[in-house]
This record gives structure tokens, sequence and C-alpha cells, in this order.
């Protein structure tokens, strides 16, 4: 699918430290009621959960990292998901050593510092999530 979208309102804000990361910036979209947008991130975390889609078994496995970590970058996407907002969000981490870490962003992440930025989409097709029989993925269709 290929859509054109316009731009709607861009929401800039900052989390709260102790916050869950998923779980923060969902409540933000849910609020605002975005049903269409993208995400963008950047700060530290006190620990991180990451999952990774493991396309033979066709589900996700999970890792902790629990050390402070840089975010150095969050990218993601808002769309409708059972007839809710739903965040789709993907991460980078780094560590003291400049090593980093990536995946699915978990809830279990706990947020230090976190700027973000979202912006919304007005579009005539509605992106909605389903389940995709070929990757076993909740995708658009
Ligand atoms: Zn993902």
């Amino acid at each position: 699918m290929k859509v054109s979208v316009k731009p709607g309102r861009i929401i800039m804000g900052r989390l709260q430290k102790g916050d869950d990361l998923l779980v923060a910036l969902q409540l933000i979209c849910s609020d605002q009621q975005i049903k269409l947008g993208d995400i963008r991130a950047l700060g530290a975390v006190k620990k991180a959960r990451i999952g990774y889609y493991d396309q033979d078994r066709r589900d996700y496995s999970f890792f902790d990292v629990a050390q402070h970590l840089e975010l150095l970058a969050l990218v993601g996407n808002v769309s409708i998901r059972d007839a809710k907002p739903f965040l789709h969000a993907h991460v980078t981490f780094a560590n003291d050593r400049g090593e980093t870490f990536g995946g699915h962003l978990a809830e279990g992440t706990e947020v230090f510092a976190c700027e973000f930025t979202i912006t919304e989409y007005f579009s005539s097709t509605a992106f909605e999530r389903s389940h995709d029989d070929e990757t076993g993925l909740f995708l658009w269709r």
C-alpha cells in the first residue's frame, strides 16, 4: 500500500523520570486521539526491554538490558489496532562504551529523560492493523 497523507498537529514534549517509555508515549497518543502519525524521541533510560520478531517462530522474543543507556533514537508510527490508537516503535540504545542495542520497543523500559515529537497525519484511507497470515504480524491493510 502507498497513500498520500496530510500533516496535522505536531506535538512536542518530554516524559517524566520513571515513566515506562512505551506506555507513556502510547498514553499521549490515546489522549490526543492520534489515529495516524509518526513519532521520534531521544533521551536516556534506566533500563531497557527490547523485542525481536523471530520470523521462523512467528513470535517475539524479549531481552532486558539492565543498565543505564542513552536512547539514541526512537522511531515509530501510530495507527489503529482494535479500534484504538496503537504505537509501534523501534529503538536504538547505547551503553557507556558506545555499544548499541536495538529492536522493537517493549513495555518495561524505564525513562530517565526523554524528549519526543509526534507528528499527526490525516489520510482518506484508514491505517488499520490486522493479522497478516504471511508474516504472523499485525500489518496495515
Ligand atoms: Zn516492531
